[in-house]
């Protein structure tokens, strides 16, 4: 068996332990006092000495054997959901104690991989420089921005970066990549249409923001549905304030909206398509219409030649049976798009599984496999040796 996986098993239990301590006491967005005191007491244990901002998350370097070759970053998040746990009697022994607050996406296994990776180095150190990061806000906080910007030990002119997420609906131990974009773009729209509204006896007279609105939506699926021939994308609108009563064409409406792109192209020409969607829709309603784009993330861009390395490294451990190519990228958005923006690196999917259970990271009875810490932890350690 590889070496870094013998320690990695071994390791197994101590994990466990970790990620349940962590599962049971969850915090949201940047401010994670008692995850970050957490997180530090453990690599202090294990004989670091962490770099810690508020805010801003956890580093931790640790001095490889050869300091001549090209450093490592190794990142795990350590945000929850702002969602209440519902996993049920079978995970009551370890489920959230805070109410409002859950470990709903498996970023609690992320931080007990990447403590288990930490452990495993103190006994034996990495083939280069490595960098433990533990970020705090990924959900919705852009929490990678201010990660990269602070820490001393983050400010690296050449180094590879690793990551992997915990799929709670594929199956235990497969890791699915893509050479390329791995996740896509995300972000929200928001459209205003205001009309002069009036009586409901005299649409004739009324530029109808309600009319308009139904415009957009049509327009918007057409839209999708052509740029979508040469490579897929999402807009969906989500949400729709229009009209308070039965006899009044309201003076104004909003909807809101959420899209997904796998490139800046296709980015592109969606935002200008629904742009010139909205405009159509309030000229043919006789309303105007304001349409606001709200950055999300950036696409999480897979090196090439990084990932064959890497396949080239798991096929010939006993990880390479659950290698798997994904068909697409996914439509999930990670901000360790920010990560693969410095340095050329890799986020894989860690299929978690439990049998049985079909909800999807995020929901409140999410739940993940124990038996991938080892798994994930063996992956942090080869990305750490450089594969
Ligand atoms: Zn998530
Ligand atoms: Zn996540």
């Amino acid at each position: 068996m590889h070496p870094r996986l013998v320690q990695a098993r071994e390791l197994q239990s101590w994990m466990v332990t970790h990620r349940r301590q962590l599962h049971a006491e969850p915090e949201v967005g940047l401010e994670l006092p008692d995850t970050t005191a957490y997180v530090v007491q453990v690599l202090q244990e294990c004989g670091y000495q962490p770099e810690v901002h508020p805010g801003a998350g956890v580093t931790a370097q640790i001095p490889g054997r050869d300091r001549s070759r090209t450093p490592t970053v190794l990142r795990a998040d350590m945000d929850a959901l702002p969602v209440d746990e519902q996993t049920g009697p079978r995970f009551a022994e370890f489920a959230s104690q805070r109410q409002g607050a859950m470990h709903a996406c498996g970023h609690d296994l992320h931080m007990a991989m990447l403590l288990g990776a930490a452990r495993a180095y103190a006994d034996q150190p990495p083939a280069g420089d490595v960098v433990l990061v533990f970020q705090p806000g990924e959900e919705t906080d852009r929490g990678a921005v201010p990660t990269l910007a602070r820490h001393q030990s983050l400010q690296l002119e050449a180094a590879s970066a690793f990551a992997l997420h915990v799929h709670a609906t594929w199956p235990p131990h497969s890791i699915s990549y893509t050479r390329g974009t791995f996740m896509g773009y995300g972000d929200w729209f928001r459209i205003d249409f205001r009309g002069p509204g009036g009586h409901a006896s005299q649409p004739h007279l009324a530029g109808n923001p309600i009319e308009a609105g139904a415009r957009f939506v049509l327009a918007a699926r057409a839209l999708v549905e052509t740029l979508s021939a040469s490579e897929h994308l999402v807009a969906t609108v989500t949400e729709s304030f229009m009209g308070n009563t039965v006899n009044v064409i309201p003076g104004e409406g909003r909807l809101r909206g959420t899209i997904r792109t796998l490139s800046a192209a296709q980015r592109a020409a969606l935002i200008n398509g629904l742009r010139d969607a909205a405009a159509r829709a309030a000229k043919d309603t006789d309303t105007e219409a304001s349409f606001e784009l709200m950055e999300g993330y950036p696409a999480v861009v897979n090196d090439g030649s990084y990932v064959d390395q890497m396949l080239t490294t798991l096929t010939a451990t006993e990880l390479g049976t659950g290698l798997t190519e994904m068909t697409q990228p996914s439509m999930v958005i990670e901000d360790f798009a920010y990560f693969l923006q410095r340095w050329p690196g890799a986020m894989v999917y860690l299929g978690a599984n439990i049998e049985g259970h079909t909800a999807f990271n995020h929901a409140g009875d999410a739940v993940f496999d124990e038996s991938v810490l080892a798994t994930g932890a063996a992956l942090h350690l080869m990305a750490g040796d450089g594969f």
